[in-house]
């Protein structure tokens, strides 16, 4: 089936035109500006990328610019729009109503309106997403895949905050966790590749911009290191990860900070470009680190540190750990930091071949022949999920 996935931020707006089986993908490309001018960036493989200012008020006139370009003689790769079979969009917070993804009717844009105060940065951009294709595409079908319901199988205790009952109870404050379409792929690949599908404890470790760790036993995730909100878990590139709630007081004391001020800070400041001053691009941070920066090493070193910490926790939480699996720009990319983080865990039984793990961006085992613990590199592919799940709920 031919599926158009979309990614609606609140300027920008990402798609990818793709074959739900096989995940052959035809187009795919970027809205910019929404909201200020508009720019769209068309890319197909095997032609040269098309670069154009199209006015895009809002998310409406991105959409049709999209459909414009996808049956453009020249630029595009359909006759008719008739040929997208359905529409699959990404939606950030299901909140406690969505454990899996779900054909968008009127129920499921008012549960998604529901969980805005829990996302409310992209849940509202989503949803412009989403009307717009409803007002242009209105017989298409359209599907709804959320970053946090693969997380939804966390047992009470791995969700619940050691704060007042009642603020669980009454305002659905609990841990939630992010990135789950990624986790919930690389986590099905490597179960393929454990060749045990009945019994596995897989660690992902998913390293980009934003990043997360899940636990997953049987293909059902127990534990994640994101929460209410993606600010939580590790150092990220500018994210804090989790911090002593103290810190907050103490400096919003100081400085006269208000709390989106200090929001500001822990989201867009912090993590490793906070700690180096450098970037948050850990490519910089290397070539930093390389030339003498100590304050780049020390990023890098905090980051693998707590890594390495969430693994050990996780491997305790499941009571073992058959794989660990690395994806995203991070993970997918940097030999040095998988080694890195894999380094003195060979106490829990995991050994990493050099040689193998000198690869990027492709699906390899590169665990030392014999390692307990095999140690996969997983390229994610949240478009194909979101794919996938399109296809299966529209055929039904
Ligand atoms: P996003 O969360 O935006 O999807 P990505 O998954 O694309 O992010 O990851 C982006 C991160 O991947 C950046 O910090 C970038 O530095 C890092 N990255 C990409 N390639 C490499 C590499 N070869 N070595 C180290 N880091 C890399």
């Amino acid at each position: 089936m031919k599926i158009l996935i979309i990614n609606a931020g609140s300027s920008s707006l990402k798609y990818q035109f793709m074959e739900s089986e096989g995940g052959e993908v035809f187009a795919k490309g970027l809205c910019e500006r929404i909201g200020i001018d508009g720019r769209l960036t068309h890319k197909v493989p095997g032609r040269e990328d098309v670069k154009q200012d199209i006015p895009m008020p809002t998310h409406s006139e991105a959409i049709q610019a999209v459909l414009d370009i996808m049956v453009d003689p020249q630029k595009g790769v359909i006759a008719s729009t008739d040929e997208i079979a359905a529409v699959g969009h990404r939606v950030l917070h299901g909140g406690m109503a969505f454990t899996k993804s779900c054909i968008i009717d009127d129920a499921c844009i008012a549960a998604i309106e529901k969980c805005i105060p829990l996302g409310p940065l992209h849940n509202p951009a989503n949803l412009m997403g989403i009307r717009a294709c409803q007002a242009i595409m209105p017989n298409t079908p359209q599907v709804a895949v959320f970053d946090t319901a693969f997380h939804m199988t966390m047992p009470p205790k791995a969700y619940i905050y050691a704060i007042p009952y009642e603020y669980y109870e009454k305002d659905d404050v609990r841990r939630y966790g992010f990135h789950g379409t990624s986790h919930r792929y690389v986590s099905a690949r490597a179960i393929d590749m454990l060749g045990n599908p009945e019994h596995s404890k897989v660690i992902c470790c998913h390293l980009g911009n934003g990043s997360s760790l899940s636990a997953v036993v049987d293909g059902k995730c127990v534990d994640t290191t994101m929460g209410l909100g993606p600010l939580a878990g590790f150092p990220m590139g500018t994210r804090s990860g989790d911090v002593d709630a103290t810190i907050l007081e103490y400096l919003m004391g100081r400085y006269g900070y208000d709390i989106k001020e200090m929001l500001n800070i822990l989201n867009k400041k912090s993590g490793v470009l906070g700690i180096s001053g450098v970037s948050s691009d850990f490519r910089d941070l290397d070539d930093a680190a390389a030339q003498g920066n100590e304050r780049a090493a020390l990023a890098l070193e905090k980051f693998v540190y707590e890594v390495k910490k969430f693994i050990g926790a996780y491997a305790s939480a499941m009571g073992g750990v058959d794989a660990i699996v690395f994806t995203a720009g991070i993970g997918e990319n940097s030999c040095d930091l998988r080694q890195k983080i894999c380094e003195g865990l060979s106490y829990m039984g995991v050994e990493m071949d050099a040689e193998k793990n000198n690869v990027r961006g492709k699906e390899v085992d590169v665990s030392a022949a014999g390692s307990k613990v095999k140690v996969f590199v997983i390229p994610t592919n949240e478009e194909l999920m979101i794919a996938m799940d399109t296809a299966e709920l529209c055929k039904k």
